[in-house]
């Protein structure tokens, strides 16, 4: 029945195969009945996924209708790696062609954005629009509502981030805006009648100018394959879709997959509930959970098991966790590892030693034959790594920071790709104010006065020449004027025209900034990624959806080639492995985070954080908890510390799954000798008492 030879399926194990081979039989890759993988981390689910993919084209899918969605570009990235190296070892060569033709890979949001555009005149919308980031979209929301006047008579109105947020949990969880009030931003129910008002006002905005948000790219995907004019269009393009962690897909997601394949016919969807870490993004488990009974007939449904990442102690304490929570998860993970040292719970004094600890270790493991790369330290927020960053840099450790802040949020980088966004589409108001405003002698009344005028023109650039001068702004509006009917023309040709950009923003770099010699050096490097795009529109379409990370050395650089640590938010670490992995703050209000309203449901998604984090590891995996810490990270102006605990969800009765060990560790010698000039070893025995 199935392809009898293919060398690449005897590395799998029983289930994995069956999911790898289901429906696809020898030269037929046609759509069979949906599937859904749902197992524990480490499994092999996203293994299993790639070699799925593999398995279709050597049988004869079309690479180009195979739509493949996973949760990062960097993860489709390595997927497509990983499919390639598969289908060589069955097709050769050749592989290398078919794998380049899977184009249809990324998140959702960048599908998202590539169909509209290729849909744009059919759905009435401007193929030429812009994206706006999450910034972006709530300096939108606050243009509409000052011009509605709630900012202003109200002071207690909800501010422009909760008003975006409310507005996009609407959207993605396909709900009315008062259900989404009561359940999740109760402080601001009084204002539901305000808030629909500014909704519709900010929707109108938005297609006044061209512009659509994150939401949007969902939604419209959702209206455009909802209509049956083009529901068979867009869905007919993909015999195969295929989606990776599905568990954190939220019911717009859903209700796109639903549109595309009505049947379930080709669909296959890879998760685990236990993982489902989004829902504060209006994520929800119960797509994976309701996937089966959501087509006629029914998906097939395959579980892993066999855990191929970690070693069993670490296995342990991780199912330890997770064996607690509320909910019951099916799966009893085992590893046919051999045994090892259990994971490390390691008491430290502060935030100071915490990093301190790591970085000490990381250094060990490397003397040990780990490169830094094999090795990451994870953490609840983003600002929790201040410490760490800071002893890195004092010891010249290259790192690279994973879902922090990212490349494209540095002011001089979103200037210049303001620039190039408005010539892209003028009718984009952020980005036209953004610019506008760098230049002295133009004020916000100016700029929406020269906005406004565009607005009216049919050739919106050509109007921008015609528009009244704000009157101090002289020479500097015309050079503005001179490099906007430029870049619009796209005479300079792409990548040239961000260089073009670039002189054109120098002056204004020097003037506003004392280091503009380092974000030079960023604009610069801005444009050698620039070069790796076809057009203006993919640069900013893709970096909009998916921006480079930061690295240590000043904002740039995205991907050396050296070698350098990852740091990462648990939330960003999703579906990845490193050999050692440290996880910062393992204490209350941390993990659990102190900011949720500290539900039932909230407080169970942390433990679903915790116990992604702690399968992240391979051989190696500390977990540290500082004595005190700061509530906001780094110490600053009126942070207050705390005296912190170790986290509720490693109660006393699974502390026999780790080791429990304080740092630094203290002889009687040094402590005798040291304990009159500091208070630190005073510290240090209340510590080494605290695990008692
Ligand atoms: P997560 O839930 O964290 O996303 P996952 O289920 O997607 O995990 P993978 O990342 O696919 O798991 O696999 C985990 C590790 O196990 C990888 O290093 C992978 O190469 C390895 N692995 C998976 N299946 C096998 C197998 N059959 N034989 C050997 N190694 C395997
Ligand atoms: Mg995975």
């Amino acid at each position: 029945r199935n392809v009898s030879a293919a060398p690449y399926l005897e590395t799998l194990n029983p289930e994995q195969r069956r999911a790898v081979e289901h429906g696809v039989c020898e030269n037929d890759a046609s759509p069979a009945a949906p599937l859904l993988i749902i197992a524990g981390a480490g499994s092999g689910k996203t293994n299993t996924l790639a070699h799925r993919v593999a398995h279709l084209i050597v049988n004869g899918a079309h690479p180009h209708r195979i739509l493949l969605m996973t949760f990062s570009r960097r993860a489709a990235a390595e997927m497509t790696r990983r499919v390639e190296t598969i289908a060589r070892k069955a097709m050769g060569d050749r592989a290398g062609q078919m794998t380049q033709a899977l184009r249809w890979s990324g998140t959702f949001h960048a599908i998202g954005a590539r169909l509209l555009r290729d849909y744009a005149d059919q759905i009435g919308l401007d193929p030429a629009f812009t994206i706006h980031d999450r910034e972006d979209s709530a300096d939108l929301m606050n243009l509409v509502r000052h011009e509605l006047g709630f900012s202003k008579t109200e002071s207690r109105f909800p501010t422009k981030g909760t008003c975006l947020s409310i507005y996009s949990r609407c959207v993605n969880a396909e709900l009315a805006i008062e259900p989404v009030l009561g359940a999740s931003f109760p402080w601001c129910s009084a204002w539901a009648i305000e808030l629909k008002q500014l909704f519709a006002a900010y929707v109108d905005a938005k297609q006044r100018q061209n512009v659509l948000d994150y939401d949007d790219l969902l939604l419209y995907w959702a209206q455009a394959v909802g209509e049956a004019a083009l529901a068979d269009d867009i869905g007919d393009r993909f015999d195969h879709v295929l989606v990776d962690e599905y568990q954190d897909t939220n019911r717009l997601q859903a209700s796109i997959l639903k549109a595309l394949k009505p049947s379930g016919r080709g669909l296959t969807v890879v998760g685990d509930d236990a993982q489902s870490i989004y829902s504060f993004r209006a994520a929800t488990v119960r797509n994976i959970l309701e996937f089966p009974q959501a087509f006629s007939p029914p998906a097939k449904i395959i579980t892993l098991d066999r855990n191929y990442r970690s070693t069993p102690a670490i296995l342990a304490a991780a199912n330890g966790v997770i064996d607690l929570a509320s909910e019951r998860f099916t799966k009893n993970l085992w590893t046919e590892r051999k045994a090892a040292a259990p994971p490390q719970l390691v008491g430290v004094r502060d935030e100071a030693d915490q990093a301190r600890y790591i970085v000490e270790r990381v250094l060990e493991n490397r003397e040990g034959g780990l490169t830094l790369k094999q090795q990451a330290a994870l953490f609840r927020a983003s600002h929790h790594s201040g410490s760490l960053e800071v002893e890195l840099t004092r010891r010249n450790i290259p790192f690279v920071k994973f879902g922090g802040l990212k490349f494209l949020d540095a002011a001089h980088i979103k200037d210049i790709l303001a620039l190039l966004r408005f010539a892209e589409n003028p009718r984009d108001r952020v980005a036209g104010f953004r610019v506008m405003l760098l230049m002295p002698g133009v004020g916000p009344a100016s700029a929406q006065r020269a906005l406004d005028f565009m607005a009216q023109a049919s050739d919106p650039i050509g109007a921008l020449a015609d528009a009244p001068a704000p009157r101090r702004a002289g020479e500097e509006w015309r050079s503005f004027v001179e490099i906007v009917a430029q870049l619009g023309s796209g005479r300079a040709g792409w990548p040239s025209e961000i260089e073009r950009a670039r002189l054109w923003y120098e002056p204004h770099l020097d003037r506003m900034h004392e280091d503009a010699a380092a974000r030079l050096a960023d604009l610069i490097q801005l444009e050698q990624i620039a070069s790796g795009y076809a057009s203006r529109e993919r640069f900013l379409t893709e970096l909009t959806l998916d921006p480079p990370d930061a690295t240590s050395d000043h904002a740039g650089a995205p991907l050396l080639d050296e070698d350098y640590l990852i740091l990462s938010t648990i939330h960003s670490a999703k579906g990845q492995e490193w050999a050692s992995v440290f996880i910062l703050n393992v204490v209350d209000g941390c993990i659990p985070s102190d900011l949720g309203a500290g539900t039932t449901a909230e407080l169970e998604e942390e433990r679903r954080l915790l116990y992604v984090a702690m399968t992240r590891a391979k051989d190696d995996l500390h977990l540290v908890v500082p004595q005190r810490f700061f509530t906001h990270g780094q110490a600053a102006q009126g942070d207050r510390h705390v005296y912190a605990s170790r986290t509720r969800f490693i109660p006393a009765s699974l502390l026999g799954l780790f080791e429990k060990t304080s740092w630094p560790k203290i002889s009687a010698e040094t402590a005798a000798r040291t304990f009159d000039q500091s208070r630190r070893f005073d510290l240090g025995s209340r510590m080494r008492g605290m695990w008692r």
